[in-house]
Formats: structure tokens, sequence, C-alpha cells
């Protein structure tokens, strides 16, 4: 066990690893952080902010040096930069199950391997691939990067052949998954957290809303029947385990119109649809993020009080600071923001948590709250 006053790493600054700085400087960790940005949200929380690329080897030996263990808020960060780090301390996830996630074509191929459903997809490697791909599904499909993709980004509709053409020069012959459109009846979030002894839990099930390809709301519980709930559950335990995972994974799955319970992508860190955890349950995401790179024992996920998570993105800033004053009138609404100097839109600036014993009023009052603070950045 890694107990408080040991140093932990984090790969990435950004808002992830800045909440599991926050969680784990609060039961009394130090906290390192990895990233070339100077005004990486995570590096303004931590200890020290090494300010160095992932591949940088004196940063990379300073932090094997100095760290008990390290964990990644950044599926991206290069394979050898965890492996470098593997040689020095427990690195958690370890850099297998960060390379699956990382990759489209891996993680869906990796899915269907274990005997688990995907939309129907095929892997694109080159332009001729193309052809029998778009025949073999029913269409619309969506052509997605296999590496590099998040928020909806690097992702086209296509109807037919030669819009396929056209989208995949246009993201530049990259490899790609060409996958079904599937009619969603709703999109779901599994996060667990798995310790070194197989140890695993589960947070309740969030019902996501997206916009534009990036995340929106997230309900809990989410609206679904115990039965699909058992199914999501017991489909992100069979992933988690043959990953053999250790941290906290994040499914996300589709359920069709159809009654299908599809996995779309798995996020091998704390996620954004696992925010809700931090006002909403006993140990949130982010601290057990902490307890499983530590070998600590998991904390309860047990939810407090139902909970919609509403996302703030840049494009809630208009001429001046959004308008929080909304906000803060509720007293049963937390605000959390990530510290980051420059909007744009589209850029996940932090959360808002709507809390209270009735789901649908906490749900209204988030997107009530989301339309004032839209009002405020347009006026
Ligand atoms: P992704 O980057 O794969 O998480 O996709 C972002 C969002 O696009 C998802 O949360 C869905 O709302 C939508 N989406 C992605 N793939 C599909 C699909 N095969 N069918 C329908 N909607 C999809």
């Amino acid at each position: 066990m890694i107990l408080p006053g040991a140093t932990l790493g984090v790969l990435g600054g950004g808002q992830l690893g800045r909440m599991f700085a926050l969680a784990a400087r609060a039961m009394g960790y130090r906290v390192m952080v990895l990233d070339p940005d100077p005004a990486s949200p995570a590096g303004a929380v931590a200890d020290t902010h090494l300010q160095a690329d992932y591949q940088d080897s004196a940063a990379l030996a300073r932090m094997g040096a100095e760290c008990a263990a390290v964990t990644t808020e950044w599926e991206s960060v290069p394979a050898a930069t965890l492996e470098t780090l593997a040689a020095h301390c427990p690195v958690r996830p370890g850099a297998a199950a960060v390379a699956v996630a990382r990759d489209r074509i891996r993680e869906k191929t990796f899915v269907r391997d274990l005997g688990l459903a995907t939309a129907p997809f095929f892997a694109i490697h080159r332009e001729a691939d193309l052809a029998a791909a778009m025949a073999g599904l029913r269409l619309p499909a969506l052509l997605k990067t296999a590496t590099l993709g998040y928020d909806g980004k690097g992702q086209t509709t296509v109807n037919d052949l030669d819009q396929a053409h056209a989208a995949f020069a246009r993201i530049g012959a990259h490899p790609c998954v060409l996958e079904e459109k599937v009619d969603l009846a709703q999109e779901l979030s599994v996060i667990l957290a798995r310790g070194a002894n197989g140890e695993t839990v589960f947070y309740p099930i969030g019902e996501n809303v997206h916009r534009n390809g990036i995340l929106h709301t997230t309900r809990v519980p989410g609206r679904v029947a115990p039965a699909v709930a058992e199914l999501a559950t017991g489909m992100a335990r069979r992933v988690a385990e043959a990953l053999d995972y250790i941290g906290v994974l994040a499914v996300e799955l589709f359920f069709t119109t159809a009654g299908e319970l599809l996995i779309n992508e798995m996020a091998p860190r704390p996620h954004n649809s696992g925010h809700f955890s931090l006002d909403a349950c006993v140990t949130s995401q982010f601290e057990q993020q902490v307890r499983a790179l530590c070998g600590l024992p998991l904390g309860s996920t047990r939810l407090l009080t139902p909970v919609t998570m509403l996302n703030v993105l840049g494009d809630l800033w208009g001429e001046r600071q959004p308008g929080w004053q909304a906000v803060f009138a509720q007293p049963e609404v937390k605000l959390h923001l990530y510290g980051k100097r420059e909007t744009r839109a589209g850029r996940k600036m932090g959360h808002i948590n709507v809390l209270g014993e009735d789901a649908d009023a906490n749900f209204e009052l988030a997107e009530q709250l989301f339309a004032t603070l839209s009002a405020v950045a347009a006026s």
C-alpha cells in the first residue's frame, strides 16, 4: 500500500489530472504532474509541475525517481513513456490497457473478440478497404479516426462510397473505423474501479446526452431497467477483467431503439460522465483512482442523492464572464471550474452538479441553468 505522504505522478495536466490532484492532495499525497503546457489546469494545483514533453528523458527520470506510482489522464500519452516509468514504479492503468483504449480499431476488435456487442464496424487501413466496408454496413455510416479522435472530432457521417472516399481523404488517409450509425434510444456510461486484487466496484449507471458529439448532461441514476443495468455492468466487468485492469475505467454504451446494448468506447481513466460522483457519491471517481493506484481498499460508490451533471463549455463565455450568479443562487448546485484561461467553443471549462431528491427536477434545473448561461453569453 502506498500511503499518504508519498508522491503520485500524473501524465497529462488537463482537468482530469487536476481533479485527481485535488483528490490526492486532500488525502495527504503529494502530486507531480507532467505536461508541457505552462497553463496546465493540473499543474496549477500540483506540488510539482514538470513542464516538459511526454518523452523528455530527464523529466521521466525525475518522475520515476520521485513518484511511488504514476497514473495517466490521457490515453494518447506515448506507450514508451508508460513503459519507461513502469521500470521504476507501478503505472496504473498499465501500458497494455491504455494501448487498447487509445486506438478505436484495437478497442472495437478487442470488445468484439470478447463476444460483446458493438455497432457493426470495419477497420479501414487504406482506401481500398472502403468499398467492402460500405457494402457490408447499413447506411449511413460513421467514419472515425482510429486515434486521437474525441468529443466527436475526426468523425464524419457518410451516405455513399463517394462520400466515404472524400471523408477518408480529408482525414488524411489515417487508419479509421467505419461503423454503422445506430438508432439510439439512450447513451449510457458504466464507471467502475478495479483494484490490484481484482476487487471491482461500480458507480450507478449514468444516462448521457451529447450535443455536437460532446457530452452535455449525465443523469444519475440513469433511467434503465434493472436487466439492462445488469447487462451493462456485466459487459463492463468483462472488459476490465480481460484487460486485467487496475484503476477507474469508463465504458460508454449505446442502448438502441431495437433494445440492443452496444459498447461504443472505453476510457482508461476517470471520465467526464463520472464527474457527478464528485458531489453525489461517498467516493468520487478521482479518490477512487487514488485508492486503486495506491493499492488501498476501494471506497463506497453509494449514491447520496440523484444528480444531473451539466458540462460547462467555452461557448458559455461571451463578452463577459458567464452568469454564475444564477448557479450560486441554487443551494443544491455545485460549480466546478478547471482554471483554463483560454476559452474556445467546445472547450471543456468546467461542469455543474445539480443535486436533489427529485431526479426529473435536477435534470430540468440543469437545462434551465444551461439556458440562462447561454442567454447571458449571447447578450
Ligand atoms: P464517440 O467519439 O465515438 O464517443 O462519438 C461521439 C458521439 O457521437 C456519441 O456519444 C454518439 O452520440 C454519437 N455516435 C458515435 N458513434 C455512433 C454510432 N455508431 N451511431 C450513432 N451515434 C453515434
